[in-house]
């Protein structure tokens, strides 16, 4: 390698970087040879929540950590592999990535030594390691690029005004963002919220930059079907699906040369303000940093889709997590507190743009006020259809509330919302409800609707007078809607959102069988094909009926074969045994068959205690996900466990033995219905939960006091 330019600035960065995956190894093998000579071999060790123990070293190596002793050879081995490096005249390259990827290794077990004594390694805000379920929650957001890619945050910013420019940009555009180092606290001292629920994740110190990479490669894990141990195929995954970027900023030492190293092994982007040698796509040297961010965004190629809302605060999927409380709050409507409405109408004499307001709004309503508010949105459209009401006025919900400084919660006429005073500091005010809605429902629901007007109603009187036709309208759709059933309808869809995700996995959503992330239901499906034709979302016939039990159909199966390309060749829609629907990772619950009962147990992503399977949610979302059939586990969306279609093939409700108890809680009143429609009153009672036991025998002993159904029923397999 040449003396000269670029390259010789790159061997340098190499040479910073061998010093520093040495040091960070040194520390690594240290910290485990601690705890072996302290508490012993057999010492548990791997992070908590989820189903990788250590997940760089489970995707690259191929390696189930469980015990501290598990890495010893692991670390050892890439320990050589550094001095071999370190003994060549010339680096290049490929030495260079072999660095990066030692590093990786180390800082993954530096941070899991953190959690040998405390499950809860870090203090809040400061997240450590993101839990399994944290990715999955996100899943769907980030396969329809409502997430559109993920910024890392590194270092410390050289001012922070530049630094709260990126940070915005990032907001605004709704990426998730994840920070380390001193930049984590440059943004607290600008009183930036952080944590999980506002999309900003602050990692912690310079080794926690990790926990971005174990993030994405779990995203291959879990969603991309990859198996332990195929480091190339991982590899290919991160460069291709994930889009992610790294933001460094400051200095280079040793250290972050080495980490710098170790996202280049994983085809992770660079952009920094430093005098980094510069490559192809991989580094980029940017110190504007007014640039940054679309630079990085070029490079990845992300794909924005959120659109700049006019209103006088920031808006986006970074705020949706906020909370007001109500000392906070300007002023609250709804929530029992008083009476209020929200309304989806389709009317052919919308006026397009218009906002009305009928009585007060802000300025003329005194701090700390509990309002009657109406909220009714007119939508006209060539190809708008009654259907689609209830699908756009749910989005109410979400447009709301990524503004920052309004709260939305529930809908209908149960619909609750408060705006901070903050934010009415800042200028917003009632009508603004009207411009998001209006910017909004335009830009996504631009296929069916072309004009949106919206009227707001703060007027008592006002509010009483319109409230009945919203509840004679509410009433109307859901008498529609139970009569919607797979029977009823000759048109199922696909979703194959999550192929973004997990190549192979196709979603059928039925009437009654909404997808497994709980987010996209026959209607949503429809709907979606109305605006985009060629989106994810496409009509497929049922056509011939080869088992009506278990939901075959031959038009089914030939779209399935199609779109899992070759992959998966029948599907049962109402089966779980017998060749069930795959799944992507962003199911809200998971189904699993209990042997020792006869019967199955469904776990929601949320409860994280043991369950009667011997597993956790986490481990066994591990061997669901990824898009292949596995008899007698499948991901299913929460609603689907009430639906008169749920595993009918086999057996039906009657099946469930065990279930969370929040879960219980959660769909007690549906639940009891159904049971009550199938003859088995009572049946919640007879299920057990986590309070009564998580092994099979206290299960089967509970079940079988309580003369669960389940015992008179045919064997499953
Ligand atoms: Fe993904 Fe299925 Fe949900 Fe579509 S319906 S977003 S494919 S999980
Ligand atoms: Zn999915």
């Amino acid at each position: 390698m040449s003396k000269t330019g670029g390259e010789s600035k790159l061997s340098m960065l190499i040479r910073a970087g061998c010093e520093g995956a040495k040091k960070a190894l040194e520390l690594a093998q240290n910290g485990v040879g601690e705890v072996i000579r302290n508490k012993g071999e057999e010492t548990r060790f791997g992070y908590p929540e989820t189903a990788y123990g250590l997940p760089i070293l489970y995707a690259f190596e191929g390696l189930e950590v469980k015990k501290i002793s598990d890495v010893v050879p692991v670390l050892e081995k890439m320990k050589n592999e550094i001095l071999k490096i370190n003994s060549k005249e010339l680096i290049g390259v490929s030495d260079g990535l072999e660095l990066g990827k030692a590093t990786l290794y180390a800082a993954e077990v530096i941070e899991a030594l953190k959690y040998i004594e405390n499950e809860r390694a870090y203090e809040a805000p400061i997240t450590g390691f993101v839990p399994d379920a944290v990715l999955r929650k996100l899943g769907v957001s980030l396969v329809d690029d409502t997430i559109p890619g993920v910024a890392v945050f590194f270092g410390k910013g050289s001012d922070v005004k530049g630094l709260l420019h990126m940070i915005r940009e990032c907001q605004e555009k709704g990426m998730l963002i994840m920070a380390c180092m001193d930049v984590i606290e440059q943004l607290k001292s600008e009183n930036i919220a952080l944590g999980i629920e506002r999309m900003l994740y602050p990692l912690g110190g310079l080794t926690a930059v990790i926990h971005a990479v174990n993030f994405a490669v779990r995203a291959g894990l879990s969603f991309g079907g990859i198996k332990k141990g195929q480091e190339e195929e991982m590899l290919n995954y991160l460069k291709k699906r994930v889009k992610a970027f790294v933001v460094h900023l400051g200095v280079v030492n040793e250290v972050v040369a080495a980490v710098a190293l170790g996202a280049l092994y994983c085809g992770i982007p660079i952009i920094t303000d430093c005098d980094l040698p510069e490559l192809d796509k991989l580094v980029v040297v940017e110190k504007d940093a007014t640039k940054v961010i679309g630079t990085a965004i070029d490079l990845k190629g992300i794909k924005i889709r959120l659109t700049k809302v006019p209103i006088p605060v920031p808006y986006g999927p970074a705020f949706e997590g906020e909370i007001i409380r109500k000392k906070d709050a300007y002023l609250e409507a709804g929530g029992t507190r008083s009476i209020s409405f929200e309304l989806v109408r389709m009317n052919d004499n919308t006026i397009d743009g218009k906002i009305e307001i009928i009585g007060k709004d802000v300025d003329e309503i005194p701090f700390g006020s509990t309002i009657p508010l109406g909220i009714v949105v007119d939508v006209a459209g060539k190809k708008m259809e009654k259907d689609f009401e209830s699908v756009i006025e749910r989005r109410i919900h979400i447009f709301l509330n990524y503004a920052e400084g309004i709260w939305h919660a529930g809908q209908r006429n149960l619909n609750w919302i408060r705006m901070s005073k903050s934010a009415v500091e800042k200028g917003l005010r009632l009508k603004h409800i009207g411009d998001i809605l209006i910017s909004k429902f335009r830009s996504e629901f631009s296929g069916v609707i072309s004009r949106v007007q919206v009227t707001i109603i703060t007027d008592e009187e006002e509010v009483k007078r319109r409230l009945p036709e919203a509840l004679a309208i509410y009433s109307e759709r859901d008498k529609r809607l139970s009569g919607l059933t797979d029977e009823t309808v000759s048109t199922f869809y696909t979703c194959l959102l999550c192929q973004s995700f997990a190549p192979d996995h196709v979603c059928i959503v039925t009437p009654e069988r909404l997808g497994l992330c709980g987010a996209i239901n026959w209607l949503d499906a429809k709907t979606s094909y109305e605006i985009t034709p060629t989106g994810p979302n496409q009509p497929v016939e049922k056509s011939d009926v080869i088992d009506e039990k278990k939901g075959s159909f031959k038009g089914i199966n030939q779209v399935v074969m199609e779109k899992s390309h070759g992959k998966v060749e029948e599907i049962n829609l109402y089966s779980m045994m017998d060749k069930p629907m795959t799944s992507c990772g962003c199911f809200e619950c998971i189904v699993a068959f209990v042997p020792e009962c006869n019967g199955v147990m469904i776990v929601n992503r949320e409860y994280s205690g043991d369950t009667p399977t011997g597993m956790k949610f986490s481990t066994l979302a591990g061997t669901v996900g990824g898009g292949v059939q596995v008899p007698g586990f499948m991901g299913i969306g929460r609603q689907y466990i009430t639906s008169r279609k749920f595993i009918s093939g086999d057996g039906g409700l009657g099946r469930i033995v065990w279930m969370p108890k929040m879960l219980k809680e959660g769909i007690k009143d549906k639940f009891e219905e159904r049971a009550k429609e199938l003859g088995l009153d009572g049946l919640m009672d007879k299920i057990a939960d986590e309070t009564i036991g998580v092994r099979p025998e206290e299960v089967l002993e509970y079940i079988t006091k309580k003369e669960h159904p389940v015992l008179k029923m045919p064997p499953m397999i």
